[in-house]
Protein backbone atom coordinates (compact mmCIF):
# COMPACT_ATOMS: atom_id res chain seq x y z
CA UNK A 1 0.00 0.00 0.00
CA UNK A 2 1.52 3.42 -1.23
CA UNK A 3 0.88 5.34 2.01
CA UNK A 4 2.75 2.86 4.72
CA UNK A 5 5.35 3.41 5.82
CA UNK A 6 8.07 0.58 5.84
CA UNK A 7 7.63 -0.52 9.83
CA UNK A 8 3.81 -0.66 9.11
CA UNK A 9 4.86 -2.82 5.66
CA UNK A 10 7.02 -4.99 7.15
CA UNK A 11 5.34 -5.43 10.78
CA UNK A 12 3.05 -8.89 11.62
CA UNK A 13 -0.30 -8.03 12.02
CA UNK A 14 -2.30 -9.65 15.76
CA UNK A 15 -4.20 -12.40 15.12
CA UNK A 16 -7.14 -11.57 16.96
CA UNK A 17 -9.30 -14.34 19.35
CA UNK A 18 -12.81 -14.62 17.17
CA UNK A 19 -15.02 -12.97 18.15
CA UNK A 20 -18.47 -13.71 16.26
CA UNK A 21 -20.75 -11.72 17.97
CA UNK A 22 -23.41 -12.30 20.29
CA UNK A 23 -26.28 -13.78 18.23
CA UNK A 24 -24.28 -16.19 16.29
CA UNK A 25 -24.46 -18.59 19.17
CA UNK A 26 -20.90 -20.15 19.85
CA UNK A 27 -19.86 -21.14 23.24
CA UNK A 28 -17.03 -18.83 23.50
CA UNK A 29 -14.25 -20.34 24.98
CA UNK A 30 -10.92 -18.36 23.36
CA UNK A 31 -10.23 -15.10 24.36
CA UNK A 32 -10.13 -15.57 28.54
CA UNK A 33 -13.20 -13.54 28.77
CA UNK A 34 -14.79 -13.83 32.25
CA UNK A 35 -18.33 -15.84 32.12
CA UNK A 36 -19.87 -14.15 34.72
CA UNK A 37 -21.37 -10.93 34.48
CA UNK A 38 -19.93 -7.60 35.91
CA UNK A 39 -20.97 -6.29 39.01
CA UNK A 40 -24.73 -4.64 38.80
CA UNK A 41 -23.00 -1.60 40.43
CA UNK A 42 -21.22 -0.78 36.95
CA UNK A 43 -24.36 -1.35 35.11
CA UNK A 44 -25.56 1.53 37.29
CA UNK A 45 -22.85 3.71 37.43
CA UNK A 46 -22.92 3.53 33.72
CA UNK A 47 -26.34 4.34 33.32
CA UNK A 48 -26.12 7.73 35.65
CA UNK A 49 -23.15 9.31 33.93
CA UNK A 50 -24.89 8.25 30.41
CA UNK A 51 -26.53 12.08 30.28
CA UNK A 52 -25.46 15.35 28.63
CA UNK A 53 -22.82 15.39 30.59
CA UNK A 54 -21.38 13.30 27.83
CA UNK A 55 -20.40 16.45 25.48
CA UNK A 56 -18.10 17.44 28.38
CA UNK A 57 -14.53 15.64 27.98
CA UNK A 58 -13.66 12.91 30.52
CA UNK A 59 -11.49 13.29 33.35
CA UNK A 60 -8.22 13.29 31.50
CA UNK A 61 -6.05 11.41 34.48
CA UNK A 62 -9.23 9.61 35.29
CA UNK A 63 -8.27 10.24 38.74
CA UNK A 64 -10.85 9.10 40.74
CA UNK A 65 -9.79 5.48 39.59
CA UNK A 66 -6.31 5.66 40.19
CA UNK A 67 -7.16 6.92 43.76
CA UNK A 68 -8.69 3.80 44.39
CA UNK A 69 -6.54 1.41 42.88
CA UNK A 70 -3.39 3.31 44.78
CA UNK A 71 -5.26 3.09 48.30
CA UNK A 72 -6.07 -0.81 48.11
CA UNK A 73 -2.43 -1.31 47.25
CA UNK A 74 -0.49 0.49 49.21
CA UNK A 75 0.56 3.36 46.52
CA UNK A 76 -0.08 6.64 46.05
CA UNK A 77 -1.88 7.95 43.67
CA UNK A 78 1.26 9.43 41.48
CA UNK A 79 2.09 5.51 41.10
CA UNK A 80 -0.82 4.80 39.46
CA UNK A 81 -1.51 5.34 35.71
CA UNK A 82 -4.86 4.54 33.81
CA UNK A 83 -4.91 3.24 30.32
CA UNK A 84 -7.43 2.50 27.63
CA UNK A 85 -6.64 -1.25 28.33
CA UNK A 86 -3.66 -2.49 29.51
CA UNK A 87 -2.61 -2.78 25.62
CA UNK A 88 -2.36 0.96 25.25
CA UNK A 89 -0.19 1.37 28.26
CA UNK A 90 2.42 -1.21 26.56
CA UNK A 91 2.59 0.65 23.75
CA UNK A 92 2.94 3.93 25.33
CA UNK A 93 6.15 1.99 26.85
CA UNK A 94 7.45 1.14 23.66
CA UNK A 95 6.89 5.05 22.78
CA UNK A 96 8.49 6.17 25.42
CA UNK A 97 10.74 4.32 27.66
CA UNK A 98 12.90 2.45 25.07
CA UNK A 99 15.39 4.40 22.76
CA UNK A 100 14.99 3.18 18.91
CA UNK A 101 18.25 1.17 19.24
CA UNK A 102 17.25 -0.62 21.92
CA UNK A 103 16.15 -4.06 22.45
CA UNK A 104 13.01 -5.59 24.43
CA UNK A 105 12.58 -9.17 25.19
CA UNK A 106 9.90 -11.20 25.98
CA UNK A 107 8.98 -14.60 26.88
CA UNK A 108 8.11 -17.02 24.32
CA UNK A 109 5.30 -18.75 24.07
CA UNK A 110 3.56 -15.46 25.36
CA UNK A 111 0.81 -12.80 24.35
CA UNK A 112 1.37 -12.31 20.86
CA UNK A 113 0.74 -8.44 21.05
CA UNK A 114 3.72 -7.52 22.68
CA UNK A 115 6.05 -8.86 19.44
CA UNK A 116 3.50 -6.90 17.56
CA UNK A 117 3.25 -3.27 19.01
CA UNK A 118 7.40 -3.46 19.49
CA UNK A 119 7.59 -3.90 15.51
CA UNK A 120 4.55 -1.21 14.94
CA UNK A 121 7.01 1.17 16.88
CA UNK A 122 10.24 -0.31 15.19
CA UNK A 123 12.02 -1.47 18.23
CA UNK A 124 14.01 -4.50 18.11
CA UNK A 125 13.16 -7.89 19.89
CA UNK A 126 13.96 -11.39 21.10
CA UNK A 127 11.92 -13.85 22.33
CA UNK A 128 13.42 -16.12 25.38
CA UNK A 129 12.12 -19.65 25.53
CA UNK A 130 10.63 -20.24 28.43
CA UNK A 131 11.85 -23.48 30.10
CA UNK A 132 10.66 -27.17 28.88
CA UNK A 133 7.69 -27.03 31.48
CA UNK A 134 6.78 -23.32 30.69
CA UNK A 135 8.20 -22.70 33.70
CA UNK A 136 10.05 -19.22 34.00
CA UNK A 137 14.14 -18.93 34.25
CA UNK A 138 14.47 -15.19 34.70
CA UNK A 139 18.15 -15.50 34.34
CA UNK A 140 17.59 -16.00 30.79
CA UNK A 141 16.68 -12.46 30.57
CA UNK A 142 19.89 -11.01 31.80
CA UNK A 143 23.50 -11.06 30.31
CA UNK A 144 22.09 -9.36 26.92
CA UNK A 145 21.70 -5.89 27.58
CA UNK A 146 18.18 -5.73 27.27
CA UNK A 147 16.81 -2.52 27.91
CA UNK A 148 13.03 -3.56 28.05
CA UNK A 149 11.57 -7.18 29.19
CA UNK A 150 8.13 -7.61 29.67
CA UNK A 151 6.71 -10.84 31.00
CA UNK A 152 2.89 -11.37 31.36
CA UNK A 153 2.77 -13.62 35.18
CA UNK A 154 0.52 -15.78 34.95
CA UNK A 155 1.52 -16.29 31.23
CA UNK A 156 -1.06 -16.10 28.57
CA UNK A 157 -1.16 -18.53 27.15
CA UNK A 158 0.59 -21.05 29.26
CA UNK A 159 -0.79 -19.86 32.90
CA UNK A 160 2.91 -20.63 34.37
CA UNK A 161 3.69 -18.00 37.01
CA UNK A 162 6.83 -16.58 38.38
CA UNK A 163 6.86 -15.67 42.12
CA UNK A 164 7.28 -12.08 43.63
CA UNK A 165 10.83 -12.82 45.03
CA UNK A 166 12.04 -13.94 41.73
CA UNK A 167 10.90 -10.67 40.38
CA UNK A 168 12.68 -8.75 43.00
CA UNK A 169 15.78 -10.58 42.50
CA UNK A 170 15.48 -10.04 38.78
CA UNK A 171 14.82 -6.07 39.14
CA UNK A 172 18.00 -6.08 41.55
CA UNK A 173 20.15 -7.21 38.90
CA UNK A 174 18.48 -6.19 35.85
CA UNK A 175 20.00 -2.49 34.26
CA UNK A 176 16.59 -2.18 32.12
CA UNK A 177 13.11 -1.68 32.67
CA UNK A 178 11.02 -4.12 33.53
CA UNK A 179 7.28 -4.63 33.17
CA UNK A 180 5.01 -7.40 34.60
CA UNK A 181 1.61 -7.95 32.94
CA UNK A 182 -0.51 -8.96 35.54
CA UNK A 183 -4.05 -9.24 33.41
CA UNK A 184 -4.70 -12.70 35.38
CA UNK A 185 -3.23 -12.04 38.38
CA UNK A 186 -6.58 -11.54 40.25
CA UNK A 187 -7.61 -15.24 40.12
CA UNK A 188 -4.94 -16.44 42.28
CA UNK A 189 -2.78 -13.67 43.51
CA UNK A 190 0.88 -13.51 44.32
CA UNK A 191 0.86 -9.65 42.59
CA UNK A 192 4.35 -7.99 42.51
CA UNK A 193 2.53 -4.47 43.11
CA UNK A 194 4.76 -4.20 46.49
CA UNK A 195 8.30 -4.31 44.25
CA UNK A 196 6.52 -0.94 43.18
CA UNK A 197 7.77 1.04 46.84
CA UNK A 198 11.61 -0.79 46.05
CA UNK A 199 12.33 -0.48 42.60
CA UNK A 200 12.51 2.28 39.92
CA UNK A 201 12.85 -0.35 37.30
CA UNK A 202 9.52 -2.13 37.39
CA UNK A 203 6.11 -1.39 35.87
CA UNK A 204 3.04 -3.67 37.00
CA UNK A 205 0.13 -3.45 35.08
CA UNK A 206 -3.26 -4.78 35.96
CA UNK A 207 -6.52 -5.15 33.05
CA UNK A 208 -10.27 -4.72 34.42
CA UNK A 209 -10.68 -7.22 31.45
CA UNK A 210 -10.94 -10.43 33.21
CA UNK A 211 -11.42 -10.87 36.92
CA UNK A 212 -13.79 -7.67 36.92
CA UNK A 213 -15.89 -8.79 33.56
CA UNK A 214 -14.97 -5.62 32.07
CA UNK A 215 -13.40 -6.50 28.62
CA UNK A 216 -15.90 -4.79 26.67
CA UNK A 217 -14.83 -1.01 28.60
CA UNK A 218 -10.94 -1.07 28.02
CA UNK A 219 -9.64 0.11 30.95
CA UNK A 220 -6.02 -1.12 32.25
CA UNK A 221 -3.57 0.11 34.87
CA UNK A 222 -0.28 0.42 35.48
CA UNK A 223 1.60 0.76 38.42
CA UNK A 224 5.21 2.63 38.98
CA UNK A 225 7.73 4.79 40.16
CA UNK A 226 5.90 8.29 40.01
CA UNK A 227 8.99 8.95 37.46
CA UNK A 228 7.38 6.48 35.08
CA UNK A 229 4.05 7.37 35.94
CA UNK A 230 4.40 10.96 34.65
CA UNK A 231 6.30 10.03 31.10
CA UNK A 232 3.27 7.92 30.80
CA UNK A 233 1.25 11.16 31.49
CA UNK A 234 3.21 13.14 29.02
CA UNK A 235 3.21 10.41 26.34
CA UNK A 236 -0.73 9.42 26.09
CA UNK A 237 -3.58 10.90 24.01
CA UNK A 238 -4.94 13.57 25.55
CA UNK A 239 -8.35 11.96 27.24
CA UNK A 240 -7.58 8.35 26.87
CA UNK A 241 -10.28 6.73 28.85
CA UNK A 242 -13.61 7.71 28.21
CA UNK A 243 -16.14 9.15 30.88
CA UNK A 244 -18.45 5.79 30.90
CA UNK A 245 -15.36 3.49 31.03
CA UNK A 246 -14.44 5.46 34.00
CA UNK A 247 -17.08 4.94 36.24
CA UNK A 248 -17.77 1.46 35.28
CA UNK A 249 -14.18 0.52 36.82
CA UNK A 250 -14.53 3.03 40.10
CA UNK A 251 -17.61 0.92 40.68
CA UNK A 252 -16.45 -2.40 40.08
CA UNK A 253 -13.51 -1.48 41.85
CA UNK A 254 -15.33 -0.65 45.01
CA UNK A 255 -17.65 -4.09 44.81
CA UNK A 256 -15.36 -6.16 46.30
CA UNK A 257 -18.22 -8.66 47.59
CA UNK A 258 -19.17 -9.63 43.46
CA UNK A 259 -15.13 -9.39 43.12
CA UNK A 260 -14.08 -12.22 45.43
CA UNK A 261 -17.30 -14.18 46.26
CA UNK A 262 -18.56 -14.39 42.70
CA UNK A 263 -16.11 -13.82 40.24
CA UNK A 264 -12.83 -15.50 41.97
CA UNK A 265 -14.77 -18.25 44.05
CA UNK A 266 -16.93 -19.39 40.90
CA UNK A 267 -13.86 -19.07 38.58
CA UNK A 268 -11.47 -21.72 40.49
CA UNK A 269 -14.70 -23.99 41.22
CA UNK A 270 -15.42 -24.27 37.48
CA UNK A 271 -11.45 -24.59 36.54
CA UNK A 272 -10.82 -27.64 38.98
CA UNK A 273 -13.80 -29.17 37.59
CA UNK A 274 -12.58 -28.37 33.89
CA UNK A 275 -9.63 -29.81 35.38
CA UNK A 276 -10.83 -33.27 36.52
CA UNK A 277 -13.09 -34.07 33.63
CA UNK A 278 -9.47 -33.23 31.24
CA UNK A 279 -7.56 -35.30 33.09
CA UNK A 280 -10.12 -37.96 32.61
CA UNK A 281 -9.91 -37.77 29.31
CA UNK A 282 -5.86 -37.90 28.89
CA UNK A 283 -5.20 -34.20 28.78
CA UNK A 284 -1.81 -33.09 29.76
CA UNK A 285 -2.59 -29.85 31.35
CA UNK A 286 -0.05 -27.20 32.01
CA UNK A 287 -0.13 -26.22 35.63
CA UNK A 288 -2.45 -22.88 35.30
CA UNK A 289 -3.02 -19.98 37.55
CA UNK A 290 -5.03 -17.72 35.44
CA UNK A 291 -8.27 -18.54 34.18
CA UNK A 292 -7.61 -20.65 31.56
CA UNK A 293 -5.96 -24.27 30.54
CA UNK A 294 -3.00 -25.06 28.31
CA UNK A 295 -4.01 -28.99 27.51
CA UNK A 296 -3.03 -31.06 24.72
CA UNK A 297 -4.43 -34.49 24.08
CA UNK A 298 -2.39 -37.85 24.10
CA UNK A 299 -3.40 -38.74 20.31
CA UNK A 300 -5.20 -36.40 19.11
CA UNK A 301 -3.92 -33.54 17.43
CA UNK A 302 -4.50 -29.95 19.08
CA UNK A 303 -5.61 -28.04 15.63
CA UNK A 304 -8.05 -31.74 14.95
CA UNK A 305 -9.46 -30.59 18.65
CA UNK A 306 -9.81 -26.95 17.72
CA UNK A 307 -11.31 -27.28 14.45
CA UNK A 308 -14.15 -30.34 15.13
CA UNK A 309 -15.09 -27.83 18.64
CA UNK A 310 -15.70 -24.87 16.23
CA UNK A 311 -17.91 -27.50 13.57
CA UNK A 312 -20.03 -27.67 17.34
CA UNK A 313 -20.03 -24.18 17.40
CA UNK A 314 -17.25 -24.20 20.43
CA UNK A 315 -14.60 -21.68 20.03
CA UNK A 316 -11.12 -22.62 21.80
CA UNK A 317 -8.14 -21.06 20.82
CA UNK A 318 -5.01 -22.62 19.09
CA UNK A 319 -2.25 -20.61 18.18
CA UNK A 320 0.14 -21.28 15.25
CA UNK A 321 3.81 -21.22 16.16
CA UNK A 322 6.73 -23.33 17.56
CA UNK A 323 5.71 -25.24 20.87
CA UNK A 324 2.28 -23.50 20.67
CA UNK A 325 0.41 -25.20 18.50
CA UNK A 326 0.20 -28.11 19.87
CA UNK A 327 -1.83 -27.24 22.64
CA UNK A 328 -5.36 -25.57 22.68
CA UNK A 329 -5.84 -22.91 25.20
CA UNK A 330 -9.27 -23.10 27.23
CA UNK A 331 -10.90 -20.18 28.76
CA UNK A 332 -12.61 -21.25 32.07
CA UNK A 333 -16.45 -20.78 31.26
CA UNK A 334 -19.23 -20.77 33.10
CA UNK A 335 -20.86 -24.21 34.56
CA UNK A 336 -23.19 -24.76 31.46
CA UNK A 337 -20.29 -23.97 28.60
CA UNK A 338 -17.99 -26.12 30.53
CA UNK A 339 -20.38 -29.05 30.80
CA UNK A 340 -20.84 -28.78 27.01
CA UNK A 341 -17.26 -28.62 26.38
CA UNK A 342 -16.96 -31.91 27.64
CA UNK A 343 -19.46 -33.74 25.99
CA UNK A 344 -18.45 -32.58 22.46
CA UNK A 345 -14.60 -33.50 23.83
CA UNK A 346 -15.60 -36.90 24.95
CA UNK A 347 -16.90 -37.64 21.86
CA UNK A 348 -13.85 -36.63 19.64
CA UNK A 349 -11.70 -37.91 22.42
CA UNK A 350 -14.16 -41.43 22.07
CA UNK A 351 -14.85 -41.67 25.95
CA UNK A 352 -17.55 -41.96 28.18
CA UNK A 353 -17.92 -39.74 31.22
CA UNK A 354 -18.98 -41.68 34.44
CA UNK A 355 -18.03 -39.22 37.16
CA UNK A 356 -20.72 -37.49 39.61
CA UNK A 357 -21.23 -33.68 38.31
CA UNK A 358 -21.42 -30.73 40.87
CA UNK A 359 -24.57 -29.06 40.29
CA UNK A 360 -23.69 -25.61 38.28
N1 LIG B 1 -2.12 -8.97 28.77
C1 LIG B 1 -2.37 -10.25 28.50
C2 LIG B 1 -1.36 -11.28 28.89
C3 LIG B 1 -3.56 -10.61 27.87
O1 LIG B 1 -3.80 -11.89 27.58
C4 LIG B 1 -4.49 -9.61 27.52
C5 LIG B 1 -5.80 -9.96 26.87
N2 LIG B 1 -5.76 -10.41 25.62
C6 LIG B 1 -4.16 -8.30 27.80
C7 LIG B 1 -2.99 -8.00 28.44
C8 LIG B 1 -5.07 -7.20 27.36
O2 LIG B 1 -5.72 -6.63 28.40
P1 LIG B 1 -6.67 -5.37 28.18
O3 LIG B 1 -7.99 -5.89 27.79
O4 LIG B 1 -6.63 -4.68 29.49
O5 LIG B 1 -6.05 -4.51 27.09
Amino acid sequence: MKYWNKTLADMQEYIYGEQPGGTAGFVKLNTNENPFPPSKDVIEAIKKHADDRLRLYPDAKSDALRKIFAEENGLSTDNVFVGNGSDEIFTLIFRGFIEKDGVAAFPYPSYSLYYTLAQGNGIAHKKVQLEDDFSYNMDKFLNQNFALVIISNPNNPTGTYCPADEIARFCEAFEGLLVVDEAYIDFYGGSSIELVNKFDNIIITRSMSKSYSLAGLRVGLAAANKDIISGLMKIKDSYNVDTLSQAGAVAALLDKKTFNSNITYNMRNNKDYLEERLAAMDFTIVPSRANFLFVKHSDISAEEIYLKLKEKKILVRHLKGERQSDYVRISVGSMGEIKSLCKELESICNVSHEAGTPDS
